[in-house]
């Protein structure tokens, strides 16, 4: 049996693919987007942070270990209490992170059991990793929810620590082998969400026949607490959230595409 580390199971999800989900967060991950809203993913090791508790009116701060190791009994159990809600609903597991792939045998074990339950399954990717990876769970996997940033490769290493070739590739190999995937492109103001990138990732998109559908996800303020508890600088601390004309603009740049596109996830 396989042991991995994760940093939270959460249930009743409606964002991460079909119907109502349970999504497992791994903890590692190969890249260091800026915007990165979930950086307690990102170490592939459990790491303490600083939790504010109120006692008697009077706030301090506590010390808490994220992340923990875990076997695949123990996950697959927790999915288990949720199987009515995955059949009433057409939901199923999704795994997250941090990067999924990042911890492939553990991965491929949990989704060989859900597949063994018949429970629909998700892989929420960067991209970032071995062809062979990918082609390992495909058989096991319903639908990747596939993340693409940046088209150019330096802009994308500058901001994400990693040059972007082999996600593209990769997603260009899941279309060859018949895959299910619903892309993702984090709207980050000023950097992902320039005409000249997402024209590139509209294309990208226009000829990838296993894409079924685009979902926008613009930044918000949310991970800014998560930075200060990881004592992590976070660089965007004074970007501004989208105004809704803005992302009613960059909706119909994309209103052309055959699919279901929506802002948010
Ligand atoms: S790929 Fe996702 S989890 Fe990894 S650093 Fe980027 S935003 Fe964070």
């Amino acid at each position: 049996m396989e042991k991995g580390i994760i940093f939270d199971i959460r249930h009743f999800s409606t964002h991460d693919g079909p119907g109502i989900r349970t999504t497992v967060f791994f903890k590692g991950c190969p890249l260091r987007c800026i915007w990165c809203h979930n950086p307690e993913s990102q170490k592939l090791e459990p790491e303490a942070i600083n939790r504010t508790k109120k006692l008697d009116g009077q706030e301090f701060e506590v010390k808490e270990i994220l992340g923990r190791y875990i076997s695949t009994d123990e996950v697959i159990k927790e999915i288990e209490t949720q199987v009515s809600i995955f059949d009433e609903s057409n939901g199923g597991v999704t795994f997250s992170g941090g990067e999924p792939l990042m911890q492939p045998r553990f991965l491929l074990e949990l989704l060989k059991r859900c597949r063994e339950h018949d429970i629909h399954t998700a892989v929420d990717t960067c991209g970032f990793a071995a062809p062979e990876l990918f082609r390992s769970i495909l058989p096991y996997t319903n639908l990747f929810l596939y993340d693409l940033k940046i088209i150019k490769s330096d802009k994308h290493k500058y901001y994400t620590a990693q040059p972007n070739e082999i996600i593209l590739n990769n997603l260009s190999m899941l279309n060859q082998l018949g895959a299910s995937v619903m892309v993702r492109v984090p709207l980050i103001p000023g950097i992902t969400d320039d005409e000249e990138n997402l024209l590139a990732i509209k294309e990208i998109v226009k000829g990838n026949n296993s894409i079924k559908r685009l979902d926008l996800l613009p930044y918000h303020h949310m991970a800014k607490d998560k930075y200060r508890r990881l004592n992590l600088p976070f660089e965007l601390e004074d970007l501004e959230a989208y105004k809704n004309e803005r992302l009613k603009e960059i909706e119909l740049m994309f209103s052309d595409l055959e699919m279901p596109i929506s802002i948010g996830g």
